[in-house]
């Protein structure tokens, strides 16, 4: 699977950009994600940076914890991160970042059919979660 973005997905990039300009602080919320929830809703998150680096918590987690706590749900629709620059960086553009190895595991726990909207080239496109995350690590024998 692999689609371009439509209105939907749009309005989700929006309402994760949104999320990390109001809430944006140099080296403590740098990324920003929004989710649409089975339901249709829409929930945002921010990045936890920490002083011990392992502490550290991602905006998808953050955004997951967000819908499962207010609206009891737990199923992902589509999901996106966006990064903003830090203030010494040239170009200003808050972009679409793939989610990093971690979150690909956690978005397919909750969801094994959550869309993810990713960068790709100057633009960006829609894959499922399966496709980034291929022989998913299982106690199973299969999936
Ligand atoms: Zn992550």
């Amino acid at each position: 699977m692999t689609e371009s973005l439509s209105a939907r997905d749009s309005e989700l990039v929006e309402a994760a950009t949104e999320a990390i300009k109001r809430r944006y602080r140099n080296d403590w919320q740098e990324v920003g994600a929004a989710l649409r929830t089975r339901s249709g809703a829409i929930v945002t998150g921010v990045n936890l940076d920490a002083y011990l680096g392992r502490m550290a918590v991602c905006a998808e987690a953050v955004a997951l914890g967000q819908m499962i706590t207010a609206l009891g749900e737990s199923g992902i629709e589509t999901i996106v991160a966006v990064r903003h620059p830090k203030p010494n960086e040239a170009d200003r553009t808050i972009r679409i970042v793939s989610p990093c190895g971690a979150c690909r595991e956690l978005i397919w726990d909750y969801d094994r059919n959550a869309r993810v909207i990713v960068p790709n080239g100057a633009g960006a496109i829609v894959v499922s979660i399966g496709e980034l995350l291929p022989k998913k690590y299982s106690r199973e024998r299969s999936l």
